[in-house]
């Protein structure tokens, strides 16, 4: 076996970063971009490209609406207020999250109840259900890291209970649950278009079945000519066609131009993906210290966002965070344990007894989550690629994680 870099051995990977480059920017693209420069940067309603990137979404996902953002977390605040919640409401989150699964509703003064991980990251029925209370009105599941929540419970466990069921798929555009792409059974699903899968720079969608969210979406972001040309003049919030609810958050139409091709290409995108998990997966499967972590594939289709690893203590010499530092030695610069996505059920934000106060001081007692701590101490990601010139990377990774696996294994 050859000497670790960190022991002065030669490193694995001597590759130029950045190690993760997305989009692919092609001719096509930047042909996208330009022409979209000329026919118009800003677009008042949905008959141009913010129309056409919004239908191409829903077909991709298979909603029967989707509204543009101008980011995810925007998408969040609106589902926020067209699902109606209210200061003394409460809404039951992941701990384990992206922070805007759950600000947003703080912004708005609606408690967030935080519920506990299991082995994926992920919330289940079981998780969701200690956090039940009488006040409480909606869920708002993530598919963390691309693996999905088991959603045949938990759109039980909503029914059962009359709670809105709404969903952050921001990790798993291309993720399904027993055959169904994840946030079908949702109330309102929330995409952003972030730097995730599909991308779009900054943006987000929100898809939806009912018609009503559909126009009080536009109404909590798209106010004015969009409004008055798409919301029917007899609905009962027609009136606020003009003025809209008081925010304006649409996206932008360059993004919408990415947006556009980017989902022509989704099933290259989505193809190359599944190889490259797939081929890691198979190259750490006999590997003691390290696996991916993924939903059995019978159950559920990974989203495609990064690949998610496993490290076992128990079966290494050294620590989750040496393993890392081993591996950046070896030139793996994109392995990582995630700093923004992480426990945030003990932020101040979320304790605020004034959501009207420009801040106060408050502390807040963190919670019990030994499944969400369990997750995050084991927890490693990696880039999934997916464009040309990517397989260096590939076989660069697979090679340094297997290098130091060897190397530290018990
Ligand atoms: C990226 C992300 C968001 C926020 O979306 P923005 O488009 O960055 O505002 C929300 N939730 C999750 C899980 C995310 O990964």
């Amino acid at each position: 076996m050859s000497m670790l870099a960190a022991h002065g051995g030669h490193p694995t990977i001597d590759l130029p970063g950045p190690h993760y480059r997305w989009p692919t920017i092609d001719a096509d693209l930047e042909h996208a971009i330009i022409e979209q420069t000329r026919r118009s940067l800003s677009e008042r309603d949905g008959r141009g490209v913010i129309g056409d990137f919004e239908q191409a979404f829903a077909a991709f996902v298979g909603a029967p609406h989707a509204v543009s953002f101008a980011s995810g977390t925007a998408a969040i605040h609106a589902m926020s207020r067209v699902a109606g919640l209210c200061p003394g409401d409460a809404v039951i989150a992941p701990a384990y999250t992206f922070l805007a699964t759950a600000t947003p509703f703080a912004f708005e003064g609606v408690e967030v109840r935080f519920a506990d991980a299991d082995e994926y990251g992920n919330v289940t029925a079981d998780s969701l259900a200690v956090q039940l209370r009488p006040n409480v009105r909606a869920v708002i599941v993530t598919h963390i890291w691309g693996n999905p929540c088991d959603m045949t419970a938990i759109a039980a466990f909503c029914r059962d209970h009359d709670l809105l069921l709404l969903e952050d798929c921001s990790h798993a555009h291309f993720g399904s649950w027993a055959g169904l792409h994840v946030g079908s059974l949702a109330d309102m699903a929330v995409y952003s278009t972030n730097q995730k899968a599909i991308t779009t720079g900054e943006g987000g969608m929100l898809t939806m079945r009912d018609r009503r969210y559909r126009d009080l979406a536009l109404l909590f972001g798209h106010y004015n000519k969009r409004c008055q040309s798409e919301i029917g003049p007899k609905a009962d919030y027609y009136p606020f066609a003009y003025t809209g609810m008081g925010l304006k958050h649409r996206m932008h139409p360059l993004a919408a131009a990415i947006g556009v091709h980017q989902l022509k290409r989704a099933d290259d995108i989505e193809q190359r993906r599944r190889e490259i998990l797939d081929r890691v997966t198979a190259s750490l499967a006999a590997n003691p210290v390290i696996t991916t972590a993924l939903v059995p594939h019978q159950l559920g289709r990974h989203g495609l966002y990064v690949i998610g690893l496993r490290f076992s203590p128990d079966n290494a010499t050294v620590t989750r965070d040496k393993f890392v530092k081993l591996c950046l030695a070896e030139g793996a610069t994109e392995v990582d344990v995630p700093g923004s996505t992480r426990d945030i059920s003990a932020e101040p934000l979320f304790g605020r007894p004034d959501p009207h106060a420009p801040y106060q001081h408050v502390t807040v007692t963190p919670p019990n989550l030994p499944g969400v701590r369990q997750f995050q101490d084991t927890f490693i990601k990696i880039p999934i690629w997916g464009y040309p010139g990517d397989n260096e990377f590939v076989d660069g990774y697979i090679a340094a994680l297997n290098k130091v696996s060897a190397a530290v294994a018990a």
